[in-house]
């Protein structure tokens, strides 16, 4: 059985016979959805539904991650103080209100830093500072997101804020896992090979399995592992951004949710079970300890916005394809689009899979150097 955000007085316009809820009222969601019990299982797909789920599950008695522990997963702010109390290394952090004035905020900040807004997603909103000055000029920026209607109509509290992190130097690493009874099974650990050094956090090329050493991965292993008793997680998937320098493994965010777009097609596992699968199977149950990933190797690209525009067409698809295994276009013709930090989605994904990960990471860049993306200037309405 699905649930959906959307209007309540349409009739099941998708045909998916979903239950409507509002993600923007979990209580409300929780009675609907308790009402239209019992289930044996639930799983959230995307962050925002993570809360409504937790409440759920505690109505119905079925296990899933506590309401504490996804609010923290959905607050930075909040999950930092978690790893800090817990004694995971963090960098120095503080939040902000929106509408204080980001001179001051600039005096507290240990530069270069990191601004970001504490729940918005993939990379939107998050912006490299190396100075008092871009500090000021970053804070607008976000500013103008958090106040854009988009948010707004979330109506989420912490969308209010803004989090100031310093930067943390090193290697990027993408850990996507199970958590049963809070233990954390690991079921993929991606490289990030492209440099993400801002000013802007843009998500490409993740690769698997990982050409760090055993050591390496342990580390990053255990750093996931200890986050996610940090934030309290106990039960379901888990997608956890880190960072690797010489000091030793950081985690950035722990989300509990499996990796967001089309990404999930990268993975699969024994008899060419989805990830999907996986998870439903792992929610109701079934013991999936042993599930191993399918090799030798496997990546996808999440084909970024190099302009803003209005998407017209690509070229190339069909010889980008003779490298890879699939290229989708997500991008829609007529679709106004957005780069970062604005902006928070693709023009599509490439996936590939080889005998070695290097292999994978060449055959993703052939093919994305075949597309070429028509993007005309959307021309800005003048009113009289
Ligand atoms: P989101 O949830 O929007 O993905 P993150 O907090 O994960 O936000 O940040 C997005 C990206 O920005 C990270 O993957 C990382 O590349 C970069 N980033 C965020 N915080 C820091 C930091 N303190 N130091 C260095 N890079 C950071």
């Amino acid at each position: 059985m699905l649930a959906t955000d959307r209007c309540h007085v349409l009739e099941d316009p998708w045909g998916d016979h979903a239950i409507p809820v509002r993600f923007e009222d979990p209580p409300f969601s929780r009675d609907v959805l308790v009402a239209e019990g019992p289930f044996d299982a639930v799983v959230a797909v995307a962050d925002r539904p993570t809360l409504v789920a937790a409440l759920t599950a505690e109505g119905l008695g079925i296990p899933y991650n506590s309401p504490a522990a996804v609010r923290c997963c959905r607050d930075k702010y909040l999950a930092r103080q978690r790893f800090q109390a817990a004694g995971l290394p963090v960098p120095n952090f503080f939040r902000v209100r929106v509408n204080e004035n980001p001179t001051d905020a600039a005096r507290r900040a240990q530069f270069p830093c990191v601004l970001k807004p504490l729940g918005l997603s993939a990379s939107r909103g998050v912006i490299r500072a190396n100075d008092a000055a871009e500090f000021v000029g970053a804070f607008h920026r976000i500013r103008a997101i958090l106040d854009s209607s988009d948010v707004l109509v979330l109506r989420e509290e912490h969308n209010r804020f803004i989090q100031v992190e310093s930067f943390i130097e090193g290697r990027e690493f993408a850990l996507e896992g199970l958590i049963t009874g809070g233990r954390l099974q690991v079921l993929a650990i991606f490289d990030k090979p492209d440099p993400l050094d801002g000013p802007f956090f843009e998500e490409t090329i993740y690769v698997t399995p990982s050409r760090e050493s055993a050591e390496t991965q342990r580390m990053l292993i255990q750093a996931a592992g200890r986050a996610v008793r940090a934030l309290g997680l106990t039960h379901g998937p888990v997608h956890a951004e880190l960072r690797l320098n010489s000091e030793g493994a950081w985690v950035l965010e722990v989300a509990a949710r499996p990796i967001g777009g089309l990404c999930a097609r990268a993975l699969r596992f024994d008899r060419g079970m989805p990830l999907e699968e996986l998870i439903l199977r792992h929610a109701i149950g079934e013991d999936v300890s042993a599930a191993k990933l399918s090799g030798p190797a496997s990546g996808v690209m999440m084909i970024p916005i190099p302009k803003g525009g209005v998407y017209e067409g690509v070229e190339g698809v069909e010889r980008a394809s003779t490298f890879v295994e699939e290229v989708v276009i997500t991008a829609k013709e007529g679709q106004k689009i957005l780069p970062l930090p604005e902006g928070a989605s693709y023009l599509g994904f490439i996936f590939a899979r080889g005998d070695s990960a290097g292999e994978v990471e060449r055959a993703l860049r052939a093919a994305h150097g075949e597309l070429k993306f028509k993007i005309a200037t959307a021309l800005p309405v003048m009113r009289a």
